[in-house]
C-alpha cells in the first residue's frame, strides 16, 4: 500500500480486512510502498515519511499481525533496487506502455508530469515486490489481475534466459538430468472481495476525490460526514420514496448494516416511512461498530513501537529478499567468477 496517509474504510474493506484473514493461512509480506510513491510524487517527498507512519498504523489497527506476517518499508529493503534493474534490461517497451494504470494514471493524474523513465517503469518495482518473495499468491481485487498477468510474463521470460541449472536423479537410460528450475517462479491470484463503498459524494471512495471515511475517524466526524453524504436523488422531500439500490447510503448499509437493519432500511426508504437523516444514523452506527475495535487498536501502539516493528519487518525481508537475489544473480551470472 502506498504511504498516501491515513487509510479508509475503501481501503479497509477492499484489502486490509482480507489480508487480516489471509494472514492466518499463509506466510504473507504487506509493505508499505514508499518507492512506488516516487513515481508520481517526485517533486515533493515531504509526506512520504510521515505517511508511512500512518499507514503502518493502519495496518497494525486493522489487526495485521507482526509476530505471524512480515510488516516493512520497500525502501529499506535494497533488493527492491536491484531487481527492478535487471527485470528493466529483459522487459520490452511496449509490455510497459500497455499496462492499464500507465495511459490512465497519466490522464487522471493531468497536473503532473508523469513522462519520465521511473512512472514507466513503475510495473518493474511491482513484479520485484512479487518476485523478490518467489510468492506462491498474491492478493488482488479483479481490477488488478492484469497487474499479477504482467508479473507472471515478465517471470517467465527472466526464467527464459537464465534458468537455474541443476543436475538431478539419474533416468532410466543411465543419464544425469539436467533440469530447468525456474529461479522466478510465476505466482497465482488469489481474488479477494472488494466490495463497492462509494464515497460521501456517492463515487468510488478515494483519497483523491476527497469523499472518504478514515479508519481513523472518530464517530462525530463520521456522523458530520454522513450527514452530508449524497442520496437517491428521487428523494427530493421527505414524503417522497427512494430506493436504497440507487442510494450510496444504502450500499454503505449492504457492507456494513445487519440483515435486520437493511430490511428496515427498504421498507422505510421505499414507502417513505423514514426519513435520510434516520437512516444515515443507522449507517453510523453500523460504521461505528466496525471503527471502534480498529481505533482502540491503534490507539495502543506509539511511534516508537511502530518504528520498531517497521525496522524488524524490514531486517527479516531483506533477509528473504536477499536469498532470492543469489539465486538470480547466480542464473544471470553476475558477480566475480570463482572458477
Ligand atoms: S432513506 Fe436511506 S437509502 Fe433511502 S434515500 Fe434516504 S439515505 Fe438513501
Amino acid at each position: 500500500m502506498r504511504p498516501t496517509g491515513k487509510l479508509h474504510l475503501g481501503n479497509y474493506m477492499g484489502a486490509l480486512a482480507n489480508w487480516v484473514k489471509l494472514q492466518d493461512q499463509y506466510e504473507c509480506y504487506f509493505f508499505i510502498a514508499d518507492l512506488h510513491a516516487l513515481t508520481t510524487d517526485y517533486a515533493d517527498t515531504s509526506g512520504i515519511a510521515p505517511n508511512t507512519l500512518e499507514v503502518a498504523l493502519d495496518f497494525l489497527a486493522a489487526g495485521l499481525d507482526p509476530q505471524k506476517s512480515t510488516i516493512f518499508v520497500q525502501s529499506q529493503v535494497k533488493p527492491h533496487f536491484e531487481l527492478p534493474l535487471y527485470l528493466g534490461m529483459i522487459a520490452p517497451l511496449g509490455w510497459l506502455e500497455r499496462v492499464p494504470s500507465y495511459k490512465e494514471q497519466q490522464e487522471n493524474l493531468s497536473q503532473k508530469d508523469l513522462t519520465t523513465f521511473g512512472f514507466l517503469g513503475y510495473p518493474l518495482l511491482m513484479a520485484s515486490d512479487i518476485l523478490l518473495y518467489q510468492a506462491d499468491f498474491v492478493p488482488v481485487g479483479q481490477d488488478q489481475q492484469a497487474h499479477v498477468e504482467f508479473t507472471r510474463e515478465l517471470a517467465r521470460r527472466f526464467n527464459n534466459f537464465y534458468p537455474k541449472a541443476s543436475f538431478g536423479e539419474h533416468s532410466e537410460i543411465g543419464q544425469v538430468e539436467q533440469l530447468h528450475l525456474d529461479v522466478l517462479p510465476e505466482p497465482k491470484v488469489v481474488l479477494t472481495p472488494s466490495p463497492k463503498l462509494p464515497g460521501t459524494d456517492g463515487r468510488k471512495m478515494s483519497k483523491s476525490y476527497g469523499n472518504t471515511i478514515l479508519m481513523a475517524d472518530a464517530e462525530p466526524v463520521v456522523c458530520q460526514k454522513l450527514k452530508t453524504m449524497v442520496t437517491d436523488p428521487a428523494r427530493v422531500r421527505r414524503t417522497d420514496p427512494g430506493d436504497p439500490d440507487i442510494c450510496p447510503v444504502g450500499d454503505l448499509h449492504k457492507v456494513f448494516s445487519t440483515p435486520e437493519t437493511m430490511a428496515n432500511v427498504y421498507e422505510g426508504c421505499r414507502t417513505a416511512g423514514i426519513g435520510c437523516i434516520q437512516c444515515k444514523n443507522w449507517a453510523a452506527d453500523a460504521l461505528v461498530q466496525i471503527l471502534t475495535p480498529i481505533q482502540e487498536r491503534r490507539a495502543r501502539f506509539s511511534e516508537a513501537q511502530v518504528t520498531e516493528i517497521l525496522a524488524e519487518g524490514s531486517n527479516r525481508a531483506r533477509a528473504r529478499a536477499e536469498q532470492t537475489m543469489v539465486e538470480v544473480r547466480a542464473a544471470m551470472q553476475l558477480g566475480l567468477s570463482t572458477q
